[in-house]
């Protein structure tokens, strides 16, 4: 789970980092009333999932009144790489002489976490780490001892930050440690961390991405889940349980083992169609997950078929075959064309009891695959 800014500074506060004053907002009243009460100038960002914000047009600085007015009108409702913003966090205005990068995240190479620091903070790390990888000071970390303190003051010296901010740098770096442990997170990460003409320290973005499942650890983070949720669809996914991500296409894929839908994925995409979306329904696929799985791909509008995938090991093919029969009954008709192959434990007999009437039943996978790029318009070679 990805916290949006505000949850993430929410967090990072209570965990005594320093971020400015901040309120969200969803509408340009609201933005002028935060503004009001935080005091301009007040920096207007928007809250959606998406790196370089700034750059994209997500982030706009407002001195007055009618700024602010402006600033909301333009970010409040725009598209910003495919998302829609629909709310803005409204922020005391950071006066800054420079912008630093402080981060944790999982070393998977070295099997260990790293801290990190570098002083191109401010702009895309992941640039910095490519074309200049020495301008980020890295220290892993055995994680029986955490991050010592002696670790990150060397990192903070290592990226050559200022003396007189050092221990403060070092300071943050050690607390997005202990977040990251505590937490669970994936990453913790603040880029920028600006410091300001009077040589304060200031959090001026905060990342936080959460190991999904370790959310029954984290009450607290995974209430925040639903607010976190992109679209009504991630929502969706995370109320019935199902591991799904959207993607672009039009053909709906549906299957139960993640290297199943990822081999049909592939395959979609080898016979010339797009997928729509990774849905993974697990094991068990009783009438009811079933039709909670076609209602995800469903309520997708750019849904133009589906391919079921399904293979029978401990749950056996035709309860399977039941399921998507029950589930689709609830249809006078369909409103997409369906694809069925079904494989494994007790095949045949799923085939058998399939309802021909309403689906299409394919016995191989490409078979499956080709006919459901079909239907969605696509080529199939
Ligand atoms: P991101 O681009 O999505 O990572 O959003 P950030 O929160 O990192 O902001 C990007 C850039 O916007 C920063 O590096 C700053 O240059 C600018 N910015 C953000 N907040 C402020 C602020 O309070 N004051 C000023 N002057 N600039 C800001
Ligand atoms: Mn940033």
């Amino acid at each position: 789970m990805r916290l949006h800014e505000y949850q993430a500074k929410e967090v990072f506060a209570e965990a005594g980092l320093p971020t400015p004053d901040a309120e969200l907002a969803e509408s340009t009243d609201e933005v002028l009333a935060a503004a009001e009460s935080i005091g301009y100038p007040v920096a207007v960002k928007a809250q959606v999932h998406v790196g370089g914000r700034g750059k994209a047009g997500g982030i706009e600085l407002a001195e007055s009144d009618d700024e602010a007015r402006e600033a909301a009108d333009s970010i409040l409702g725009m598209d910003l790489k495919g998302y829609t913003v629909d709310r803005v966090l409204v922020e005391a205005a950071v006066d800054f002489v420079d912008e630093l990068y402080v981060g944790v995240t999982m070393d998977r190479g070295e099997g260990k976490p790293v801290a990190m620091v570098s002083s191109e903070g401010g702009v895309n790390i992941e640039e910095v780490a490519e074309e200049s990888p020495e301008a980020i000071a890295r220290e892993h970390v055995d994680p029986a001892f955490g991050l010592h303190p002696y670790q990150a003051r060397r990192a903070v010296y290592d990226a050559g930050v200022e003396d007189d901010v050092a221990s403060d740098v070092a300071g943050v770096l050690s607390t997005l440690y202990d977040l990251w442990e505590d937490s669970d997170a994936e990453d913790t990460e603040v880029n920028p961390v600006m410091v300001t003409s009077d040589r304060e320290v200031i959090c001026a973005d905060a990342v936080m991405n959460i190991d999904d499942d370790a959310l029954f650890r984290h009450p607290d983070l995974a209430e925040m889940e639903e607010a976190a949720a992109e679209d009504d669809l991630e929502a969706k996914a995370n109320e019935y349980g199902f591991d799904y991500v959207r993607l672009e296409g039009n053909v709906g894929i549906i299957g139960n083992g993640a290297g199943l839908v990822m081999t049909t994925l592939d395959l979609v995409d080898y016979y010339g169609g797009a997928p729509a979306n990774f849905l993974d329904i697990g094991g068990g696929a009783k009438a009811e997950r079933v039709a909670n799985a076609l209602d995800m791909v469903f309520s997708d509008e750019n849904v133009d078929s589906v391919v079921f995938n399904i293979f029978g090991g401990i749950t056996r093919g035709d309860e399977v075959a039941q399921g998507i029969n029950d589930a689709i009954a609830q249809f006078d008709e369909l409103p997409k064309p369906i694809v069925v192959r079904l494989a494994g434990t007790n095949a045949e007999e799923g085939m058998e009891i399939l309802n021909t009437d309403a689906l299409d039943v394919e016995e191989t996978l490409e078979g499956a695959v080709q006919k459901a790029v079909e239907h969605a318009g696509g080529e199939s070679r």
